[in-house]
Order: structure tokens, then C-alpha cells, then sequence
């Protein structure tokens, strides 16, 4: 196989999957990262079983499985505390055998960025213009240097400037019309199941509290609001305190439990799904492929599976890389399209877009088994290209 010489825009965990996985596939990689420090946004992530069978077969089984969160069951409560439904994730985890894997970000970005090497990333540095020959890409930096490359993998995130050079038009990014807050509490019993994923629904908002490892849940709060709301920090608390007010008690508990300068708050946004994903020698990879609202937990999961097909496609193609990028826009485009339209469909569900449909969710979620639950999980999953 002819090894390439690749450079990878962004250091998020989708640009360093993808380093990871061209690495271990006997290519040249270099990351260049805008920000001189890494600090992730929000606290943790859950990544489903598709994600974790990727990085698995990176050889990160191992690192993963020891600092990610145990999470064996699921419930939802409503806003008083009453449950409407609780089962048990075992089943989902056996068809697809392999269970999900909550992390906190910043651990997730550690053992990406040891397993690639930091002697292969330059911190500080972005990636600002291209230009291609049939031969190679010439990527222009922030340094005012060029660098000359097989191919660029554009992995800079949902407020990609790359995305423009391949959409051929500025892919504007959509408030989906709600505030997240999210960030990590220790595991107490007064809260939740230590191993247990629980939500609190109603009047369009979500609690949430999931196991991510080190005895911490990650919470996050959903609260539909327009745009624009003010985001001071000293005031988290009580914008929950007032959104939340007569939720059950672990709400309560929890917003008194939160550290607000360890909170992170996010206006949700998505991007319609992109009719190309590839121009030449540059392609798309994660959020500035496909961003989406984080509804179904699936977009650095579905930066995972870009990395490995990425890969894969090269492999095919030994020495044509065009050919090959064709390849993965082919294998990508309808998968990423048809989770950021579900993610958008679920956050407009549990958002009260339509108020009547989310209450009639609420009375599904009273009639639940789960069964329906862990189906849609276990097509998600199943969609994946790495079984
Ligand atoms: P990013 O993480 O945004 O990284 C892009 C990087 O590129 C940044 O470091 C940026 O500084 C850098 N950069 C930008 N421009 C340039 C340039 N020109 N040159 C060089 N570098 C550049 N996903 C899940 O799978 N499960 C979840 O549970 C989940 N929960 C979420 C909860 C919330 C509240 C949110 C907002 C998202 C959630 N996601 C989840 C989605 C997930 O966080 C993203 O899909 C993922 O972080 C995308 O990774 P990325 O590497 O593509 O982009």
C-alpha cells in the first residue's frame, strides 16, 4: 500500500480519530489545531456502540473501557419524579455486542492525542486556504507557510471554514431552539443509580444523569428558549432554579450540587444535511460534515465511523485518492444525512416544537417497555460500518 502524506484540520475528537486510524493504516499524518490549548466544550459524552467498536479496533478497547462509565440501564421520570418507564440496556448491548461507552471529553481527548503522538500535532496553527492540482493539495497556514499534501481532511468542527470550499456556499447553521447546560456531579444515590442513565421530561425540558466514569454523572438540563438568551455564568443557577422550579427533588438537589464554573452552556445548533461531502483531495470529516443537534448522542460517533471509512476507502484505492474520496462521500452522504434529520426530528419531539406531539411522547414513554427504545437504538447502531 502507497503511504500518503496527509495533513488533518482540527484536533476535535473527529481529526484525531481519523489521524489515529490513517496512522495505523501506514500513512504520513499531521494535524494542525487553531487553538494553542485543547479544552474541550462540555463535560462528557456517551459513545454508542457503534463509536466504541471503532475506537476499540484503534487499540484504545483497553484505555476506554477503564475510564468510561458503566451504564446498564435507562429510565425516564416525569417532571413530579414519577417513573414512565425503566429497563435494562443488556438486551440492546447483546444484539450488538458491545455496550456504550459515556467518557468524560477531556480523557476522550487525552488518549486520542497520546495515541497519535503530540510529535505529529501542531497546536496553534490553522488551516486557512487550499488550492489542488491533479497531483497533491497546497494548504496555506495561519503561519503564512504552505504545506503539500496528498489530501486534507477538513475535521474543523461545525463552524467549518473548509465546509465552504466544498459546499461551494456558506452552510448556515440553524438554532434548533433550545439551551443545553452540561456538566459532571458526583455519583450519589440521592440523585441516581449509580449505574443508570435517568431523564426527567416535561413542559418541553429534559434533565438529564448519566454514569461517565471516575464516580461523576454527566448532567445536562434542555430548556427550549429563543435565541440569544444571556449566558452569565453567575447565573446558571438560578435560571435552573426558575425553569425548574416544583421538578421533583433530585432536580432540585442537582441544580444546588452544580458547580457553574465547570458548566458549560450551549445554544443547539444544526446544519441540513450536505449534498458533498468531497472536492478533489479535500474531504469532510465529523461536525463539518454533518452537524447535528445532540439529540441521538451520535456526532462524534458518526466522526468515528467517518475515520474508519475514510480509511478503509484509501486502502481500496491504494494511490487514488480522488477515487477513493468519491468512494467514502458514497459510503457517507445518505448515513450522516439520515442521522442529522433524526437527531432533528427527536430534538424537535422532545423540545415541544409541536406540543402535541411531544405530549404525546410522554404518553408513549407511559406505556413503554423499552422494547421500541432499544430498537431505535440498536438501527442506529446497526447502520454502522464496522459490525
Ligand atoms: P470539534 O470537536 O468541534 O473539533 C474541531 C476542531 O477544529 C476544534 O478543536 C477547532 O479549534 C479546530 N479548528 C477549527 N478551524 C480550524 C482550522 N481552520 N484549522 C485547524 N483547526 C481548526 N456526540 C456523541 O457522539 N455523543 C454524545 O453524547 C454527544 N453529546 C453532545 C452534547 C452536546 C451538548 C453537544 C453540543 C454535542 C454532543 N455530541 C455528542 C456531538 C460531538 O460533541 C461532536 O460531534 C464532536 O465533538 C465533533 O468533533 P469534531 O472533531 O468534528 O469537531
Amino acid at each position: 500500500m502507497q503511504a500518503l502524506n496527509i495533513v488533518v484540520a482540527g484536533a476535535g475528537m473527529g481529526g484525531l480519530t481519523a489521524a489515529l486510524a490513517l496512522q495505523k493504516a501506514g500513512h504520513r499524518v499531521h494535524v494542525y489545531e487553531r487553538v494553542a490549548e485543547l479544552a474541550p466544550v462540555g463535560a462528557a459524552i456517551s459513545i454508542w456502540s457503534n463509536g466504541v467498536k471503532i475506537l476499540n479496533a484503534l487499540g484504545l478497547k483497553e484505555q476506554i473501557e477503564a475510564v468510561s462509565g458503566d451504564m446498564r440501564s435507562m429510565s425516564y421520570q416525569d417532571q413530579q419524579g414519577q417513573t414512565l418507564t425503566r429497563f435494562s440496556l443488556e438486551p440492546l448491548y447483546q444484539q450488538v455486542q458491545q455496550p456504550a461507552r459515556p467518557i468524560a471529553r477531556a480523557l476522550l481527548q487525552e488518549l486520542l492525542l497520546e495515541a497519535v503522538g503530540r510529535e505529529h500535532i501542531t497546536l496553534g496553527v490553522s488551516c486557512e486556504q487550499v488550492a489542488q492540482d491533479a497531483k497533491g493539495i497546497d494548504v496555506t497556514l495561519s503561519t503564512g507557510d504552505t504545506v503539500r499534501a496528498d489530501l486534507l481532511v477538513a475535521a474543523d468542527g461545525t463552524h467549518s471554514r473548509l465546509r465552504t470550499e466544498v459546499a461551494g456556499f456558506d452552510s448556515e447553521r440553524e438554532y434548533r431552539g433550545y439551551v443545553n447546560w452540561n456538566g459532571r456531579v458526583p455519583v450519589s444515590a440521592d440523585l441516581a443509580d449509580a449505574h443508570e442513565w435517568k431523564q426527567f421530561v416535561g413542559e418541553h425540558k429534559r434533565v438529564s444523569l448519566m454514569p461517565m466514569g471516575n464516580d461523576e454523572f454527566y448532567f445536562f438540563f434542555d430548556v427550549p428558549l429563543p435565541k440569544g438568551t444571556a449566558n452569565q455564568r453567575n447565573h446558571y443557577r438560578d435560571e435552573l432554579r426558575q425553569h425548574f422550579a416544583g421538578w421533583a427533588e433530585p432536580v432540585q438537589t442537582l441544580i444546588e450540587r452544580i458547580d457553574p464554573e465547570r458548566v458549560a452552556r450551549v445554544e443547539i445548533h444544526d446544519v441540513d444535511p450536505l449534498d458533498k461531502l468531497v472536492k478533489g483531495r479535500l474531504v469532510l470529516l465529523g461536525d463539518a460534515a454533518h452537524s447535528m443537534t445532540p439529540d441521538l448522542g451520535q456526532g462524534g460517533c458518526q466522526a468515528m465511523e467517518d475515520a474508519w471509512v475514510l480509511m478503509n476507502c484509501l486502502e481500496q484505492y491504494a494511490g487514488d485518492v480522488p477515487a477513493a474520496l468519491a468512494q467514502y462521500e458514497a459510503q457517507r452522504l445518505e448515513r450522516v444525512a439520515g442521522i442529522v434529520l433524526r437527531a432533528r426530528k427527536r430534538c424537535d419531539t422532545t423540545h415541544g416544537t409541536d406540543p402535541v406531539k411531544t405530549q404525546e411522547w410522554y404518553d408513549e414513554l407511559a406505556q413503554e417497555s423499552g422494547v421500541n427504545i432499544l430498537a431505535g437504538l440498536r438501527q442506529t447502531i446497526e447502520g454502522s460500518p464496522l459490525q
